[in-house]
């Protein structure tokens, strides 16, 4: 079941996953002399500040996404990036710990998605997925601002935007896990699991530096962790954790004692929104000529969404190139790949569980940190313990290597080196 001159691709969804499907698609299908039409259904306007034109994330790009961009020709311009992100501040109460990029191959940056804040000042910015959108419509790409209501399964799928009816040769499916999932049940899809997160934007003070993200955790009760990420003039505050709601962000700013440092008052909130992010794969979420991608089929848990879309769209657009858009081709080439990357989140999932669980001990706690400061002395490559963190935070390294690190004989008789 192979794609031909001429078939007709329906992309659902133009955030990054549906625009890396175009851009992968249509660069996959010039190498093999293959002419597709692409369409791209996307409804959300990315020109617009505020939640209409965003798809609401906390906007880190990993240095493994950077390297991915790269190496299919695409140069994020320069008014994209908002800030170049060198050091994560670990904030344990009164303590601070520095982590620093472990090496400058490992660059992260921070973007907005949309064009900034609901209530900033100034001119839109620029926005990461409507550039992403605009590499895939230069790469011929046809983009149609209509919402999908509903995918059917006939001979082949077909799109209804409500004022019209796409019969499709190929469909992906990118509509990440922020709305319902327009396809039949005839499709059989289910959908991952969600968790619920709190996000807000902030002025950034004058004194806050613009390359420091601060992690915040254990306050308030249920706090998983709380990002503060700077953006050029503003600071994206960030939560996961159980029971968020909006109110949530004005509650761990008082907890953590933050309220001075930022010159908070309910007043300061520029945007604010409560966007669910996915906790595990999706069921049958491929079969006879469609395939979803990006979040709508399996990310990797809580870091770096945007590079897994990336990697995830990347594997099934090369299966529908070279192996056809059978269910065959995608249980073959596309499906072994995702089920590494769940595999890769329970090992996530331990490594987070021992964070909390060292978080909740002051004496584990101290040892990992007289670790931590310890290994200052030695040579970069040999910060184990800051490297093991950079990974967790920045989502720039498997966690099951992480997992080997921490769990490690040399690293584990480092920690008893620290018992006092
Ligand atoms: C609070 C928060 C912070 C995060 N922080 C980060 C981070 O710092 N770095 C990172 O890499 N990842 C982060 N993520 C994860 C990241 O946001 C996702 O992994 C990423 O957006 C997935 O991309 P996607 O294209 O699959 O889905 P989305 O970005 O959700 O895009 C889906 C698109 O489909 C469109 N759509 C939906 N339904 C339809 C329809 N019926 N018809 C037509 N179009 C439709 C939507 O308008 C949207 O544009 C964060 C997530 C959350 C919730």
């Amino acid at each position: 079941m192979r794609l031909k001159n001429g078939d007709r691709v329906g992309i659902v969804g133009g955030g990054p996953a549906g625009s890396f499907a175009a851009i992968h698609l249509l660069t996959l299908a010039r190498q093999h002399d293959l002419r597709l039409q692409v369409t791209i259904f996307e409804p959300r306007d990315f020109e617009r500040p505020g939640p209409g034109g965003c798809n609401r994330c906390a906007g880190i790009l990993s240095s493994r996404l950077l390297r991915g961009l790269k190496s299919v020709g695409v140069q994020l311009p320069p008014d994209v990036v908002q800030a170049d992100l060198h050091t994560y501040v670990i904030c344990l109460g009164s303590e601070t710990l520095e982590i620093h990029q472990p090496d400058p191959t490992r660059q992260i940056v921070s973007i907005y998605r949309g064009s900034g804040p609901r209530l900033q000042q100034g001119s839109p910015l620029a926005s990461f997925d409507g550039f992403l959108l605009q590499k895939a419509v230069a790469l011929g790409a046809q983009h149609l601002p209509q919402r999908v209501r509903i995918v059917r399964r006939e001979e082949g799928p077909v799109v209804h935007t409500g004022r019209d009816r796409f019969p499709l040769d190929f469909l992906v499916l990118a509509t990440g896990i922020n709305s319902r999932p327009p396809l039949s049940t005839a499709f059989g899809y289910r959908p991952p699991k969600t968790a619920l997160m709190a996000q807000d934007e902030i002025l950034r003070p004058a004194s806050w530096p613009n390359d420091q993200v601060r992690a915040h955790f254990r306050e308030p009760n249920g706090l998983l962790f709380g990002v503060l990420i700077p953006k050029g003039d503003y600071l994206n505050i960030s939560l996961l954790g159980k029971g968020l709601t909006r109110d949530s962000i004005e509650d761990f700013i008082a907890a953590q004692n933050l309220n001075q440092t930022l010159q908070f008052t309910p007043e300061s909130s520029l945007c604010g929104c409560t966007p669910r992010i996915s906790v595990s794969p999706a069921r049958r979420f491929y079969g006879k000529r469609w395939v979803a991608v990006g979040d709508a089929a399996v990310t990797r848990l809580y870091k770096d969404g945007i590079g897994s879309a990336f990697f995830t769209t990347q594997t099934a657009m090369r299966t529908a190139i070279e192996h056809g858009v059978s269910r065959q081709a995608f249980q073959l080439w596309y499906a072994p790949y995702c089920r590494r990357v769940a595999r890769d989140n329970r090992y996530g999932q331990l490594l987070f569980a021992s964070w909390n669980f060292i978080l909740k001990s002051p004496r584990l706690m101290r040892i990992w940190m007289n670790a931590i400061q310890a290994e200052q002395a030695l040579p970069p490559r040999e910060h184990i313990h800051a490297r093991i963190l950079w990974g967790m935070l920045t989502g720039d390294e498997p966690y099951r290597r992480l997992f080997r690190l921490a769990f490690h004989p040399k690293t584990m008789l480092d920690l008893a080196k620290n018992l006092k």
